[in-house]
């Protein structure tokens, strides 16, 4: 019987622990931390062997294939040692796309992705099919494999994923945009990045098709270079199309074969230019899938987003306060800014990834009153933005931010949380921050 073994045990390695252990392998997890009890149980209850806070070199060098967790980065030291012995490490999407004959819908880039793989989910389920949301989101892609029978699957991918990814193949992948982010884990080389994020297309056929953003310079430019099989489908709002989307003045026009749709901007639910392309991405999707065009587009009428996403909060004496605390780098913050239709107080800050501010500025000078940086060092912001930002406060806790804020606006403007910054220097992680914003709001 083949060993895998199963590196990490949150909701991705146990849910690929369950898969294998499901079709008769030889499972074993370890994970160099503590479990979280659900996955713990998750593991007892299927009679899988693991391993928590230790790596047993013996035990995981000894597997036939090892599934990583796309938390592990390729440098680990047991990584490296399981590529020197030549054991095959896969991503827990590779190992389920082998049991999983559904149509995949997957979707990849630097921003955007949860946001449209659940707007394309809450379309098809509309339409009626029995489809899957994993990846990123909810339980994991192996887990659902494994217990469940779809026949449609919208997965999100990370490039981290992604690099894990070798014969699986999407029947139709989404590249939102790519910028820099994460070149912590690439070397800081941009084209690592790139090939990483145009994995999302390999095996393609001529069957299958790729919708991506022609306005996005990088894919084109990586685009120009390659030969792909598969159907192109770009999105634009600079430029008419013939197939794909496009936005130009107050419609976005879809096209797909023979179908037309057209819609509004105005009516889509979710408002901004970065939305604009989600939803050409979503209709896109949903013609391809012969989605009938009022499901479609009662479906980007009516969609509610996803919490920490540019996700109204509460207006507090006609101040509209704005948590997007998902925004952890400067492409998210822009799309925020540009959003903003009025004078802004911007709450930005946190943990720098390498961050360069350039591309704020012009939308800083003219949008916001007043920049609040929250984090242990705000030092880089305060040189980015004097002089930009009329004024500029240091606070160290979300209550201080918002309480500051509410002093600062005045009616008619909105405070936005779009930090720019990862989150881990004060908060848990993004949703904890987004929480702690909601909470000191609605404590105002
Ligand atoms: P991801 O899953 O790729 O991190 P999300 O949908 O969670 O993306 O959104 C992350 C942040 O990026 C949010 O702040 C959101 O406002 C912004 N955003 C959403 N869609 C796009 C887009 N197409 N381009 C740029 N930024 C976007």
């Amino acid at each position: 019987m083949n060993k895998i073994v199963v590196l990490g045990g949150g909701e991705s390695g146990a849910g690929a622990a369950v898969l294998a252990q499901v079709k008769g392998y030889n499972v074993f997890l370890s994970d160099a931390g503590m479990l979280k009890d659900p996955f713990r149980r998750m593991l007892q209850q299927y009679h899988i062997a693991f391993e928590e806070g230790k790596h047993t070199e013996g035990l995981i060098l000894d597997a036939d294939e090892v599934i990583k967790s796309p938390g592990i980065p390729d440098k680990a030291p047991i990584i490296q040692k399981l590529s020197a012995k030549g054991v095959p490490v896969i991503s827990e999407i590779e190992f389920a796309g082998r049991y999983c004959k559904a149509r995949k819908i997957c979707i990849t880039g630097s921003n955007g992705k949860t946001t449209t793989a659940s707007i394309i989910y809450f379309l098809l389920k509309k339409a009626g099919l029995n489809v899957g949301l994993a990846g990123n989101i909810g339980h994991s892609y192996a887990y659902q494999v494994a217990t469940a029978r779809r026949d449609y699957y919208v997965i999100e991918l990370s490039s981290f994923q992604l690099e894990g990814m070798f014969d699986f193949k999407a029947d139709i992948a989404v590249l939102l945009n790519i910028t820099p982010d994460h070149l912590d884990r690439y070397d800081y080389n941009m084209e690592n990045y790139v090939r990483a994020k145009f994995r999302i297309t390999q095996n393609m056929s001529k069957e299958d098709c790729f919708i991506f953003c022609s306005d996005d310079e990088v894919t084109m430019s990586h685009l120009n270079q390659i030969v792909l099989k598969a159907q192109l489908l770009p999105l634009s709002q600079t430029e008419k199309v013939n197939r794909g989307a496009y936005a130009i003045d107050e419609y976005m026009h879809a096209q797909y074969e023979e179908d037309e749709f057209s819609m509004m901007i105005e009516e889509l639910a979710l408002q901004g230019k970065h939305n604009i392309y989600n939803s050409m991405a979503a209709a896109v999707a949903g013609q391809v899938l012969n989605v009938r065009n009022e499901v479609i587009r009662d479906s980007l009428a009516t969609f509610r987003g996803v919490e920490h996403r540019l996700e109204p909060v509460l207006k507090v004496r006609d101040v509209l306060y704005i948590n997007d605390s998902k925004a952890t780098n400067v492409n998210s913050a822009w799309y925020a800014l540009e959003s903003m239709k009025t004078k802004v107080i911007w709450i930005a800050g946190g943990t720098d990834k390498g961050n360069d501010y350039t591309d704020l500025y012009e939308l800083a000078a003219q949008k916001v009153k007043a920049l609040i940086c929250l984090g242990v060092d705000n030092e880089k912001l305060h040189k980015n933005f004097e002089g930009k930002a009329p004024a500029i406060y240091d606070v160290r806790s979300m209550n201080d931010a918002v309480k500051m804020a509410y002093k600062l606006a005045e009616p008619g403007d909105t405070v936005l949380l779009s930090p720019a910054c990862a989150s881990f220097d004060l908060f848990k992680n993004f949703e904890d921050r987004g929480q702690q914003f909601k909470e000191a709001v609605r404590n105002l």
